[in-house]
């Protein structure tokens, strides 16, 4: 009954200091009266299975640009990697670096993939089998291989998904992203560094740490003055999904009220170094994981993106101290001048109470293999 308790608290008006990158924190504020956000409208979800005008949709193949690979086979795809038509960054090499003054560009080379997720048109991500999520993780693997390999100027290859109209979703057939860029994005480098310093000053890589206290810490603070009961830290208070070798986290300090990170149990900083068998568990905590957001959000618009080791960081203690994750940012509310002026998150649920509501959700067991 701990959790009720927990539940019952009183509203929570605090900021915290994200453990990994301190500079980034966030304002928890659960009272009513401090809710200043407007919520993100619904979007009802296009569940249908085949669409003829969509150039994602099978016997469509031709609409799309050049074929990059198809999942598992050539002749008969369920996952298909193009290029994107409208790409962010390019090949094209037109623009070289420029300064001047205080103005300085960096050439917008690189390369931008669209990843068609799944045949089934307006199939969600909880809705796929083990075996499907799994297959789509490799593809996102092998591409980060052969992108890292084929091109020494690319620093960074982000794989994310958008998936919802409030999360940028443009075309509804189910799809994820890969862009190749020359410059590692500034918060994957923040995150690299800070690791990297507490591996220096404690030798401990900083995520398995925070695994550890999720699945470890216990503690109880109490009032100074009044010896009232302050603070109560749970065991898995924080834990949403466990697998053999992933765990599914609600971060203590979440920029969004339904955040939840999922990261693999044994230390492993490059997403590309992920066996088969790592992937295939890493398929069955997101998709339960994304069942409980579906459960408690009823259609869920979000974002996912991976962050692992870039490769011009592996010397040093990069192989020690960072640790590749996936963050899902389910979109429910609207970003505010507040949060968008001051460069500080208002979370207006406590990840406490969130983590809770998720775990509490109860999944049905379907013993789900499909045979691929
Ligand atoms: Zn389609
Ligand atoms: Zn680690
Ligand atoms: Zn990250």
């Amino acid at each position: 009954m701990a959790e009720e308790q927990v539940q019952q608290e009183e509203a929570v008006r605090e900021i915290r200091i994200n453990p990994i990158v301190p500079s980034q924190s966030v304002l928890v504020a659960t009272a009513r009266s401090m809710r200043p956000k407007q919520a993100e409208q619904a979007a009802p979800r296009d569940t249908r299975k085949h669409v003829d005008t969509c150039p994602f949709c099978t016997g469509n193949e031709h609409m799309t640009p050049p074929e990059i690979a198809t999942y598992p086979s050539p002749d008969e795809w369920q996952i298909r990697i193009v290029e994107n038509l409208y790409p962010v960054l390019g090949d094209d090499r037109r623009n070289p670096n420029f300064s001047f003054g205080l103005q300085q560009t960096i050439d917008g080379y690189g390369r931008h993939e669209v990843i068609i997720d799944h045949d089934h048109h307006g199939i969600g991500l909880h809705e796929m089998s083990v075996g499907h999520l799994a297959m789509l993780f490799g593809a996102y693997r092998e591409r980060m291989v052969d992108l890292y390999a084929g091109d020494e100027r690319l620093r960074y290859v982000l794989a994310f998904k958008n998936f919802g109209p409030a999360a940028g979703g443009s075309i509804p057939h189910t799809h994820s992203q890969l862009i190749a860029m020359p410059v590692v994005p500034d918060n994957v480098q923040a995150e690299v560094h800070s690791s990297r310093h507490f591996y220096e000053k404690h030798h401990r890589c900083i995520f398995c740490s925070l695994i550890d206290e999720a699945l470890t810490f216990e503690a109880t603070i109490y009032d100074r003055e009044s010896g009232r009961v302050r603070r109560r830290l749970d065991v898995g208070q924080y834990v949403i999904e466990r697998g053999e070798r992933f765990i599914a986290i609600k971060p203590f300090a979440s920029r969004y009220e339904w955040e939840i990170h999922i990261l693999p149990l044994r230390h492993q900083a490059d997403y590309r170094a992920a066996t088969p068998e790592d992937l295939e568990d890493l398929a069955g905590v997101l998709k339960r994981s994304m069942a409980r957001l579906e459960a408690v959000l009823g259609g869920v618009q979000y974002n996912y993106f991976l962050h692992s080791l870039p490769p011009h960081d592996q010397g040093g203690s990069g192989q020690q101290s960072f640790h590749w994750h996936l963050e899902i940012c389910p979109r429910t509310s609207i970003p505010t001048g507040f949060e968008l002026g001051a460069g500080l998150f208002v979370n207006t649920i406590s990840p406490e109470e969130a983590a809770a509501r998720l775990r509490a959700v109860a999944l049905e067991e379907r013993a789900e293999r499909a045979p691929q």
